[in-house]
């Protein structure tokens, strides 16, 4: 008896003392991807802004609200995309620690956005003019699709690297290892990147997006990205008649098309001017790949 008294002692301490994984909260899918990368298994990751919702028009889910409460690291993204829907999470979870991922990250200012106060009518549109409300009390809004260059990438993952490292002391030298693997990727994609836009002829460089969600990859590769999208909206028939214009100028042979974001524009523009659309997901859990999917197909379509 005294036996078994004992080894359910023993298995209730192993029990008790076996470490509890981290849990870390970040806004989007791609930061999710580099969290996993670098924590490993040790940590679980809660990512508030579902792959396929779009992030500029964001409710919190109450599962996700439930999962965020347990969390004790929350990495923002730096950009002011989470300033409308920030309260609500720290509203449930108020030991949770905040870090800046950013830091370090050459910012580029935002498309410019009207107010949407004549379209009130629409429900998307109030959770928009609500963003964007927010973004504005705070001065020029910030591009915040730092994540899509592989340079930029480079900086998160260190960012990301550190705030564990100051979590979770114990496990530094694992999550040293993991980012010098994970760099090491991102430096070979950011290699390769440099080799095919060097490639491309001057007239080659642009390319057309629905959402304007490759600002940054434009600017560190030398690339034009010209969005269809128009201040959050479907264009007008004036606009589309503008981006026929451009698009012939440049020679644009591809159109990019993204899940979160209507496909009606860009597939009537790419009729018209003869391009292929090509679908890529900016805000995919494995960014690395789509960012593969886009320098094929913007060597492919330069051909
Ligand atoms: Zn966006």
């Amino acid at each position: 008896m005294m036996r078994l008294i004992s080894i359910l002692i023993l298995a209730c301490a192993a029990f008790l003392f076996a470490e509890p994984k981290l849990s870390v909260a970040v806004t989007l899918a791609p930061y999710a991807k580099i969290v996993q990368e670098i924590a490993g298994e040790n940590a679980d990751v809660v990512t508030l802004v579902p792959p396929n919702a779009n992030p500029h028009l964001f409710e919190p889910k109450p599962n996700t609200l439930r999962a965020f409460s347990k969390a004790s690291l929350y990495l923002s993204d730096g950009s002011g995309l989470d300033k409308a829907w920030r309260p609500r999470f720290m509203g449930v979870n108020k030991n949770v620690r905040i870090v800046d991922i950013s830091q370090g990250v050459s910012w580029m200012k935002g498309e410019a956005h009207e107010h949407a106060h004549h379209d009130a009518h629409e429900e998307e549109h109030h959770a928009h003019k609500h963003v964007h409300e927010h973004a504005h009390e705070h001065g020029e809004e910030l591009d915040p699709h730092i994540w899509n260059s592989p340079r930029m990438a480079i900086v998160i993952a260190s960012n990301v690297c550190s705030a564990l490292v100051e979590l979770d002391a114990v496990h530094a030298g694992v999550y040293r290892t993991n980012l010098e693997k994970f760099s090491k990727r991102l430096s070979d994609l950011d290699v390769k990147f440099t080799e095919a836009t060097k490639a491309l002829s001057e007239d080659r460089r642009t390319f057309i997006v629905f959402h304007p969600s490759y600002g940054y990859l434009a600017r560190d590769y030398g690339l034009k990205q010209i969005a269809v999208e128009m201040h959050g909206k479907e264009p007008k028939p004036r606009d589309m008649q503008k981006l026929v214009h451009i698009a012939k100028e440049h020679q644009v042979k591809t159109v990019f098309v993204q899940p979160q974001f209507s496909r009606r524009a860009a597939e009537s523009l790419s009729r018209e001017i003869q391009a292929k659309i090509v679908s890529i997901d900016p805000l995919a859990f494995d960014f690395e790949q789509e960012l593969q999917k886009f320098i094929s197909a913007i060597s492919e379509g330069s051909k």
